[in-house]
């Protein structure tokens, strides 16, 4: 079956107006093959700004994050419909920044999981291990923990995308090599398949982050479940163009 290609762009906390609608403007004006799915992701507070300037149909947005409630006295938080209600199409549930530093649980962000899903908002759901667990042979106990926490609640994979993502190569320049990337991801589909079926494990993209930039991007190219990339500090920056064309 194949899978379209996926680029989503993480921002984290970073921009500002002006240099979000840059960033737009220029996703605007580039020719995107058909085969080929751009998101970004801005701060919340700029959700709104960037789709109002956005004009390219073959880019959507998403946000950072989702509160697993509709609305009500959860301070500070962003529920799945509020998202929908200024541009959105996706969230990123589950990056590491939030599963260490906010320590969001496993079974949370299932919830949100579901929440997202139920108010048609598709899911960039991030997995991946901490360096210590990949030095102690952890990596794939880790991985299928965060993964089956969704698999137990969510039977219906079709506006999910996993993003696998070794939290040692998040903005360290050192990208996991295309051959234990590959491994990881084969694995995690496999791993799927027992959870969900083989058709719908067949179907979900899963998409590599960790130092992805306008260079190494290519390099990714003969990995056949490597179905994308979820790019943090080069989507800030004019190689994104080169990551969304890297799969030509
Ligand atoms: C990320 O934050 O999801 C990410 C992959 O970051 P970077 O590309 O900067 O490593």
């Amino acid at each position: 079956m194949a899978r379209k290609f996926f680029v989503g762009g993480n921002f984290k906390m970073n921009g500002s107006k002006e240099s979000i609608k840059e960033i737009v403007e220029a996703l605007n004006t580039l020719e995107i093959p058909d085969s080929v799915e751009v998101v970004i992701s801005p701060p919340a507070l700029y959700v709104h700004w960037a789709a109002l300037h956005l004009t390219n149909p073959k880019v959507a947005i998403a946000a950072q994050n989702a509160f697993p409630q509709i609305s009500g006295a959860y301070t500070g938080e962003i529920s799945a419909p509020q998202i929908k209600d200024v541009g959105a199409e996706w969230v990123i549930l589950g990056h590491s920044e939030r599963r260490t530093i906010i320590k969001e649980a496993d079974d949370f962000i299932a919830e949100k999981t579901m929440h997202a899903l139920k108010h048609e908002v598709g899911v960039i759901l991030c997995v991946g291990e901490l360096l210590e667990e990949r030095e102690a042979g952890k990596t794939l106990a880790v991985v299928f923990r965060q993964l089956d926490a969704v698999t137990d609640k969510v039977s219906d994979w079709s506006n999910i995308v996993v993003a696998y993502e070794p939290v040692w190569a998040i903005g360290t320049g050192l990208a996991a090599t295309p051959e234990d990337a590959e491994a990881v991801h084969d694995d995690i589909r496999k791993h799927l398949a027992e959870k969900i079926g083989k058709e719908q494990a067949d179907g979900v993209r899963i998409i590599y982050g960790g130092s992805v930039n306008g260079a190494n991007a290519k390099t990714f190219n003969s990995c056949p479940d490597i179905d994308g990339y979820l790019v943090g500090g080069a989507s800030l920056k004019p190689e994104f163009k080169d990551i969304i064309l890297s799969r030509q």
